[in-house]
């Protein structure tokens, strides 16, 4: 027999969310299908009355990692995202992001592989995949002090890695120029996540298991309490026992009426795409990421721009407001072309390959913190933001984290070193 709850029952629920059953017109079922139903019902009349466990503010990779992460451990999840999805207007979308399991700091090093795990397992549910192994060739000759404390986290995580010289690199990939003593090695298990699909599939899962997604519906004001109230431009109110802020680059407009003020900057960057000469030749190239004198420049071939690679370059720059960030003149004007001109040197004088000029142009922004790293919590609010470019392959653990630290739950990671409390010389207002 078919079990259609709307014609079984009605209800209402008390201000002390007790749920009162004041019809029943259906035959005879078994306990445990009236329960399921009665929490589901009770969910939907709570999503109604806008009180949920926990609010998520944010859409991108971070907000929907937490988003699902919630959801699945049963909590009512509200995801309130300012712009309709999909958009281009935050710092997490687009063909691809680099993972990777090379890196200075020790406590991201000790994240790599439950990181690896979870995108995994992500595929394995979804039957979807999610990314493209290409290795990543980490090459350095300016900063040797962090290329051997990079080398070391992989030596002592047991981490596979290959060490190259210059002769051996452009033996083994012809169509990369270096020449003269660089270090060099190779992070085999390093490649791409396919990022647009990456936050697809996060939302259709939080969705399916559940979660309340509000998108085009923008957070204006936020009231802390033991039930924290969230007002939103659409003129709706909401409620939750928890808040997860991941906001991105409008972390410092969104935090500010909170009394934090952090030191983040919001940063406009460039993408260049280069064309291939020969179409494909550079399709099994392994990512690349040089730190130069002037700054970091990395590299992968693109899958969504076939006979393109990507090149980034990881610098300071001026800062921008993320509502303006398409405004011409703004971020510094001429200075824009900063970047993309260092980015065409280095392919004029390592990648033989490619056109000398980029085909294609794409910006994005970076929230970062002076020391370029991350920040979380507080009481029954969690923040995440300030992930200084290199949040993306973060977002299910980071969203663990966010999630977990919302719902009262201790993280297993040390946080000290990427918590917003260093920067705080007095108790957050929350
Ligand atoms: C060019 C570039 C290259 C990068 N490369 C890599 C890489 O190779 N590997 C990697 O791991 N990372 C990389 N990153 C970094 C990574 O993409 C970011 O760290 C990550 O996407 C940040 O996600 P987020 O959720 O914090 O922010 P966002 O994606 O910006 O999401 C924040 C969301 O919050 C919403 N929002 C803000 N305010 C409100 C409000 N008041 N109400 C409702 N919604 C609101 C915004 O609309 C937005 O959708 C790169 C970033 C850039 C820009």
């Amino acid at each position: 027999m078919s079990f259609n709850p709307s014609k079984c029952f009605s209800m209402r629920v008390t201000h002390k969310r007790k749920l009162v059953i004041t019809k029943y017109k259906m035959d005879l079922h078994t306990l445990e299908e009236v329960c399921n139903m009665a929490k589901l019902l009770t969910d939907q009349h709570s999503g109604e009355r806008g009180v949920y466990d926990c609010i998520v503010v944010g859409g991108g990779a971070i907000g929907l990692g937490t988003a699902l992460h919630l959801v699945r451990q049963g909590y009512r999840t509200l995801l309130l995202e300012q712009f309709s999805f999909p958009h281009t207007r935050g710092s997490s979308a687009g063909p691809s992001r680099m993972y990777r399991n090379a890196y200075i700091e020790e406590h991201h090093a000790k994240m790599v592989q439950e990181i690896w795990q979870m995108w995994e397992e992500l595929e394995q549910e979804t039957k979807t995949t999610l990314h493209k192994r290409t290795g990543l060739l980490v090459i350095n000759n300016e900063n040797v002090a962090a290329f051997h404390q990079l080398r070391d986290n992989l030596v002592r995580h047991r981490l596979p890695f290959q060490d190259l010289t210059t002769e051996q690199l452009v033996r083994r990939f012809p169509l990369m120029s270096y020449r003269g003593h660089y270090n060099i090695l190779l992070d085999t298990e390093a490649g791409f996540l396919i990022a647009n699909k990456c936050l697809r599939t996060m939302l259709d899962q939080f969705v399916k298991k559940g979660g309340t997604l509000h998108d085009g519906e923008k957070v204006v004001k936020i009231v802390p309490h033991r039930m924290v109230t969230v007002c939103t431009n659409k003129g709706h109110e909401y409620k939750a026992g928890s808040l997860v802020l991941t906001p991105g680059p409008w972390a410092p407009k969104l935090l500010k009426p909170l009394g934090l003020d952090l030191p983040l900057k919001v940063w406009r960057v460039n993408v260049c795409f280069f064309k291939e000469k020969q179409p494909g030749s550079y399709l099994n190239y392994p990512a690349m990421f040089d730190e130069t004198k002037d700054g970091f420049i990395y590299c992968f071939p693109s899958r969504d721009y076939p006979g393109y690679m990507k090149f980034g370059y990881h610098l300071q720059w001026d800062e921008v407001d993320p509502d303006d960030r398409d405004r011409p003149g703004q971020a510094g004007g001429n200075k824009l072309m900063v970047d993309i001109e260092a980015m065409k040197a280095y392919v004029q004088e390592h990648f033989p390959g490619l056109e000398p000029e980029p085909s294609i142009v794409e910006n994005c922004m970076y929230t970062c913190t002076p020391e370029e790293e991350i920040h979380p919590v507080y009481h029954n609010i969690a923040i995440g933001c300030g992930f200084s470019g290199k949040g993306f392959k973060m977002a299910l653990l980071m969203g663990k984290i966010l999630g977990d630290l919302a719902m009262g739950k201790p993280s297993t990671y040390d946080l000290s070193p990427i918590s917003m409390k260093r920067f705080l010389h007095q108790k957050a207002k929350l």
